[in-house]
């Protein structure tokens, strides 16, 4: 079974920490070890997982991205989003996450987010989560 989150991003790039919503889920399924996988069902948006105690980390990869690989450039695609596409294919659209004791193993200072980069929009991630037990 594959169960999905709902995201709403308010602005053309955003990150939005999803680890409550997904810790949410997961006690729903009452799974106490195994596995999470992540995965975006989109082309423009990504997950990653890093700090979520100080914002001006994700202000600082937002903006770095935006540097790199800015929103006009020589690009072909016709949709006029390409730098949407190419910042999702550079952070990648899944992640695995351990789970144990009915808890997301997380450092510390991790958070699981999701990245807008063609907002705002309605969005959502699949989930699929394997007991190990
Ligand atoms: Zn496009």
């Amino acid at each position: 079974m594959v169960r999905y989150i709902n995201v709403k991003s308010r602005a053309r790039t955003e990150f939005i920490d999803i680890t409550e919503k997904i810790q949410e889920v997961l006690k729903e399924t009452g799974i106490v070890s195994g596995i999470c996988s992540l995965f975006v069902p989109h082309t423009t948006a990504a997950i990653t997982i890093n700090e979520g105690a100080d914002p001006s980390v994700q202000r600082d990869i937002q903006t770095l991205l935006n540097k790199l690989i800015p929103f006009d450039g020589d690009y072909h695609h016709r949709e006029g989003n390409s730098s949407a596409h190419i910042k999702a294919s550079v952070i990648g659209v899944s992640g695995n996450v351990f789970i144990d004791e009915g808890r997301l193993v997380l450092g510390t200072w991790q958070s699981i987010f999701f990245c807008e980069f063609d907002g705002p929009r309605h969005r959502r991630v699949a989930l699929k989560f394997i007991s190990d037990k």
